[in-house]
């Protein structure tokens, strides 16, 4: 373990007030290569007493911090950006190796990650409240915006940098400190990221990451506790059900970035072309584990065929492999019960009646593949277009009329993001307008980007992350009344 080079063996630790050091327990758990199961290396398994030092750090830090002026919190992450950047091959390697996908895809990652450090080093400057005269005139009405105070941030385990640097950004740049607990399945990441920060010159305590297999327990101590004030999660809508229960105790401010269940339209006008190479993003990006995964392809019925033919053509032709291979199209999965759980759900489509247009079984031999996959002819109420798939398949169902693919899209508890393919202005409108989602790609499989406001409605839960709208989750906003008579 100790020839594992990616990261220096101290960091392989607990960061809290700016120091790497082992869990109170001495405890550690080993991180696993999904591509073959073995132990790539291990890291502090910290405890809830571990959490409770980090959470004193952060506390103590913040009012500091809070004073420190923008520009100058706003270099910080310019610094880490720039750090980021320059080492791009070497987080894009960490990440292929912890989560599995390709070094290309990580190194998308990467570029996409390192920016929400770029766009919060600009916003942190231009945080600012407003001046008003009082309506019946006599008093002045000022507001001034202060960090909401020490934030948890809990991390998913399918973009271990950029669900990161886009929580730590906008706190960063707000004046907020923090405590960062990533998943015990890609934890490296995370910490790299503290060392690039800590040289980016983050004063200690600002940002202290606990690695730990007992999230439950760590989450609930910290949120017991009210010096916390704000809890910002990305993951799984029943976990992020629990934290928001557990926030009303303390009635901590919540980020939620829950599951989704995108539907991907497909209209009769659409470029089909296009809409296949939107759909292999959509899809593909990340091997389908992304909560923004195109989930449910809604078509046309008379695109229908064609689409799905071209799309099992360019989905078959993938090569399946290990992220760090020459040659790789698409990754391992996370972990073995992905593949079991994906692989439940195409069969029973088939049992529905699905017809496979390609893929449809995990190949032979070691680490967590599945082949990329195409359903058709898949039924709306097949369980594979109810629930998150989060793997590499894309089932295609069809319809008739706009009213029924807009009906049919908006027929899932989740809202995160949506796609659609159509040349038509006025129907771009509509679904727009229509549709029950946070997010609306149109003509592009893609919908990621820094500047926007990221996030959902419904079951994928609330707040924004990114764009103008990120850095107000860690405002608060004080009034003042100032009588001018
Ligand atoms: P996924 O299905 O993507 O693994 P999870 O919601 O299970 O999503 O995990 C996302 C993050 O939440 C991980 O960092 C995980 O360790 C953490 N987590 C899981 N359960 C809890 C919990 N009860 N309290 C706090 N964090 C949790």
């Amino acid at each position: 373990m100790s020839d594992f080079p990616w990261l220096p063996e101290e960091q392989r630790n607990l960061y809290i007030d700016g120091t790497w050091r082992e869990a109170n327990s001495g405890e550690r758990f080993d991180v696993l290569d999904p591509a073959d199961g073995s132990v790539l290396t291990d890291v502090a398994d910290g405890s809830t007493d571990d959490a409770m030092d980090a959470l004193d750090a952060a506390a103590a830090a913040q009012a500091d911090w809070s004073r420190t002026p923008p520009r100058e919190r706003g270099e910080i992450l310019r610094r880490a950006f720039e750090l980021i950047t320059e080492r791009a091959d070497d987080f894009a390697r960490l990440i292929s190796l912890e989560m599995g996908k390709t070094l290309a895809e990580a190194k998308g990652e990467v570029t996409y990650g390192a920016e929400f450090f770029r766009w919060f080093s600009e916003e942190a400057v231009r945080i600012s409240g407003r001046w008003m005269q009082a309506p019946a005139g006599g008093s002045r009405l000022l507001t001034v915006r202060k960090p909401v105070g020490p934030c948890l941030f809990i991390t998913p385990w399918n973009f271990p940098l950029a669900m990161g640097t886009r929580k730590i950004g906008p706190a960063v740049a707000a004046g907020c400190t923090m405590v960062v607990k990533p998943a015990e399945l890609t934890p490296l990441t995370m910490l790299a990221l503290a060392g690039v920060l800590e040289e980016a010159g983050l004063p200690a305590g600002v940002l202290n990451v606990v690695t730990t297999t007992s999230s439950k327990e760590l989450s609930a101590t910290l949120m017991a506790d009210d010096r916390l004030r704000k809890v910002s999660f990305t993951g799984s809508t029943p976990v992020g059900k629990v934290l928001v229960r557990q926030s009303a105790d303390e009635l901590q401010r919540v980020s939620m970035e829950l599951g989704g269940n995108a539907p991907f339209l497909v209209f009769e006008d659409a470029d089909v072309d296009a809409a296949v190479d939107g759909a292999m993003i959509a899809k593909m990006r990340n091997m389908g584990e992304a909560c923004t995964a195109a989930n449910r392809f809604l078509v046309h019925s008379s695109v229908a065929d064609e689409f799905a033919e071209k799309l099992g053509a360019r989905m078959g032709g993938l090569r399946v492999g290990r992220g760090q291979d020459d040659g790789t199209d698409v990754g391992p999965l996370i972990n073995p019960e992905a593949v079991e759980s994906i692989g439940e759900l195409v069969t029973d489509a088939v049992h529905d009646g699905a017809r496979v247009v390609t893929g449809g079984s995990a190949p032979d031999g070691p680490g967590w593949f599945y082949s990329p996959t195409v359903l058709t002819d898949v039924p709306a109420e097949a369980q594979i277009n109810k629930v998150e798939i989060f793997g590499p398949v894309a089932p295609i169902t069809t319809f008739e009329t706009e009213d029924e693919a807009i009906a049919a899209a908006n027929a899932t508890e989740y809202g995160l993001s949506s796609y659609a393919y159509t040349r038509d202005l006025a129907r771009t409108i509509r679904l727009a307008e229509r549709l029950e989602f946070g997010m609306v790609g149109v003509n592009t499989g893609l919908v990621s980007n820094p500047a926007a406001p990221f996030g959902g409605v419904k079951a994928s839960g609330f707040g924004r992350e990114g764009g103008f709208e990120g850095i107000e989750e860690y405002l608060e906003t004080t009034y003042v009344a100032l009588p001018a008579d």
